[in-house]
């Protein structure tokens, strides 16, 4: 059984990072690890291949080769879906479909064949075993959650590592917290599961193998969902194997800080990357201000903000369908929301598009960045990352320095990071070369949101 795994493209949102991505010489931000666990969890004999939509096309080639196309998706590339749903239905093939979008609003895709929902370590055997029998089901789904840790290592060898910015793994899946915006509770639960320390262990080994990244995600909903075996068991075994493998990579995460000094987690050499939300009924015309004074304040380097939307599956999608508060379907950006605030809705489009111009402007964003620089300290030294420049780190060194430094009409503010690193501590001068990577990034996608949603009157009257 020849087995597509296809991975839809992601639209121009801050988490893509396209900008970023064409100019530091990659195609993607991270490799498709959902897709890449399903496929170790098929019959090891079946020949299968992987296509990101974000690295390459889809071949016609490839669609008459398999048997079934595996399609794996969140809500922000449904229309990248619908493009992939129409291909493989000229060319014939069956499509086997699962992950968030598809768990939360299978019915609004009538074009797939196979569902198979939640999560794939319970459901995906169950479709194996009916295949097997030749009485396949439309849908396959479970109230119950995997045992994360009897879930296989993804099958990293099927992507090409090289062409992402960074490689990722899991540790845990749920969280205790209970955001009624966020589908993580619904789908994955409140009682954080975890792999086994060792588990981790392997799957860095196998990361390490596959070639050189520059930093390593773990993609969970929370990291510190079960803080205890995080502190006493995790944490120290990364320790003592960074210490003995000396990586080329650096470790990101995703977790929830209730409240926090931003400024000592920069002094302990973490880099914040933190995600805000307007739009909530509490929240007033002052917030957009208030939101962009704290984030200038606090030096956060990568602030990333959204409009409150209520994704179906969540409890504040159900709240706002028994209000009669949703406007129209569900469908991801950043710059829109499906429901009716209680703020007038063209101040909240107004202030949230202030906000944007307000905290991306790249003077804006100079000035936040010197405040981080002014309290980041690098790491302790046993976690130094080794730093082997290579041919591509040069050509991508080069590109930056003739976009941002050359062609881009704020490269002032380009050029005033890089001096102000030169002057102060020229140690952090490649940190300041992929801020301003980034403060590119989040410029080009604001104005993008902000092109796209001219028009505030005519926004708020179609959505
Ligand atoms: S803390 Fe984060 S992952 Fe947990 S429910 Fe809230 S938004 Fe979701």
């Amino acid at each position: 059984m020849n087995i597509l795994l296809v991975y839809p493209e992601m639209p121009d949102t801050f988490y893509a990072m396209k900008h970023m991505l064409r100019m530091s010489g990659k195609k993607a931000v991270y490799p498709p690890l959902g897709l890449m666990t399903v496929a170790s969890l098929l019959p090891g004999d079946w020949p299968r291949k992987l296509v990101d939509l974000n690295v390459s096309p889809l071949s016609q080639k490839d669609l008459e080769w398999a048997d079934f196309v595996f399609l794996s998706a969140m809500n922000v590339q449904e229309n990248s879906v619908r493009e992939i749903i129409e291909l493989c239905r000229k060319s014939g093939v069956r499509i086997v479909a699962g992950g968030t979008l598809f768990t939360h609003e299978h019915s609004r895709f009538p074009g797939i064949d196979i569902f198979v929902l939640n999560e794939a370590e319970i459901t995906l055997p169950l479709f194996l075993e009916d295949l097997a029998r030749g009485e396949l089901k439309p849908i396959y789904r479970s109230p119950d959650f995997a045992e994360i840790t009897q879930s296989p290592i993804p099958s990293f060898d099927l992507v090409n590592i090289d062409d992402y910015l960074y490689s990722i793994l899991q540790y845990s899946r749920g969280c205790p917290h209970m955001c009624d915006f966020c589908d993580v509770t619904t789908l994955y639960g409140r009682r954080p599961r975890i792999k086994s320390t060792s588990r981790i262990i392997e799957e860095l080994n196998e990361i390490i193998d596959q070639g050189r990244v520059r930093l390593v995600l773990f993609a969970d909903d929370n990291l510190i969902g079960n803080k205890r075996v995080l502190k006493e068991e995790l944490l120290p075994a990364l320790i003592a194997w960074r210490r003995e493998k000396l990586p080329s990579f650096l470790f990101a995460t995703q977790l929830t800080i209730d409240l926090a000094d931003i400024h000592k987690l920069h002094r302990s050499g973490f880099y914040v990357a933190g995600g805000f939300i307007v739009g909530f009924d509490t929240d007033t015309p002052s917030i957009f201000q208030r939101q962009a004074d704290f984030i200038q304040q606090s030096g956060i380097p990568l602030p990333i903000v959204n409009l409150l939307k209520a994704p179906p599956g969540t409890e504040l999608y159900k709240r706002m369908e028994k209000e009669g508060r949703l406007k129209n379907q569900f469908a991801f950006s950043e710059a829109l929301s499906n429901i009716k605030p209680l703020m007038e809705e063209k101040v909240l489009q107004e202030g949230f598009m202030e906000l944007l111009d307000n905290i991306y402007l790249p003077k804006n964003s100079y000035k936040r960045l010197i405040t981080f620089f002014s309290t980041y300290r690098y790491p302790r030294p046993f976690i130094k990352v080794p730093s082997k420049i290579s041919f591509r780190d040069l050509t991508m060194v080069v590109r930056v320095l003739f976009l941002l430094g050359i062609t881009d009409p704020h490269r002032q503010y380009f050029w005033k990071l890089l001096f102000w690193l030169v002057r102060h501590n020229y140690k952090y001068l490649d940190m300041g070369l992929f801020y301003g990577m980034m403060m590119y990034q989040m410029h080009q996608t604001s104005l993008h949101l902000q092109h796209a949603n001219t028009n505030i009157d005519s926004l708020i009257n179609t959505q």
